[in-house]
């Protein structure tokens, strides 16, 4: 179910390149990218990068795939199995987020239709676990949601982190890796950083190398 409207915006997946293949040795030796370790929802921005040849792997492009993105970020317990229309909710509203994102980083308005988004996805469920008391257990966190709302959970939680990503402190270290075809989010660590990983630095520096190389040539 996947969403065929294209627009020009470059943070935008195009669906026809995506594919939902885990099994990739060239994503595996991508650490995440500065930031999205603290951030789940900037990983969660990042869950469909493109491999060094321009083709898009998303990580939640099956049920399975998606739900084994939940259960390693902590996100759906390890019994936890999505569905393809949850699959579908949660790729959607990544695309969402990383509009958000986008548009932060270059300071345009904000789309409506991400802010509703993410407040849908913000309201519908309650991030927090809920405080419960029993007398065999005294006070403990209970999820408030059967096992068949854990998306609904997961993208509470999401869209809560990318809120207060986008509205924090560290908003403004928001950037977007520069090394094409590179569509990684990061925090930049200090203000030169613009990749997301050494790999993507070593690419865009080889670039430029070889465009200098290049215009050498034609004007010697
Ligand atoms: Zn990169």
């Amino acid at each position: 179910m996947r969403d065929m409207k294209q627009t020009a915006d470059p943070g935008r997946i195009d669906p026809d390149r995506a594919d939902g293949d885990r099994a990739d040795g060239d994503h595996a030796a991508l650490p995440p990218a500065p930031g999205a370790e603290r951030y789940p929802a900037l990983d969660f921005a990042n869950s469909a990068p493109a491999l060094p040849g321009g083709r898009i792997l998303d990580l939640l492009g099956t049920p399975a795939a998606a739900t084994e993105w939940l259960v390693e970020h902590g996100l759906a317990g390890d019994g936890a199995a999505l569905q393809e229309v949850c699959a579908a909710r949660l790729r959607d509203l990544r695309e969402q987020v990383r509009a958000l994102i986008a548009t932060r980083i270059e300071a345009l308005p904000a789309p409506p239709e991400a802010l509703h988004a993410v407040n849908d996805a913000m309201t519908l469920a309650p991030a927090a676990a809920l405080l419960a008391w029993e007398p065999s257990l005294g006070l403990y966190r209970a999820q408030p949601h059967p096992a068949d709302q854990v998306a609904d959970r997961a993208m509470a939680v999401l869209a809560a982190d990318a809120a207060d990503l986008l509205t924090g402190a560290d908003a403004d270290r928001l950037a977007a890796c520069g090394s094409a075809p590179c569509r990684r989010f990061l925090l930049r660590t200090h203000a030169r950083r613009h990749w997301c990983s050494v790999r993507c630095g070593d690419r865009a520096r080889a670039a430029r190398a070889y465009a200098r190389r290049t215009k050498a040539a034609a004007t010697s």
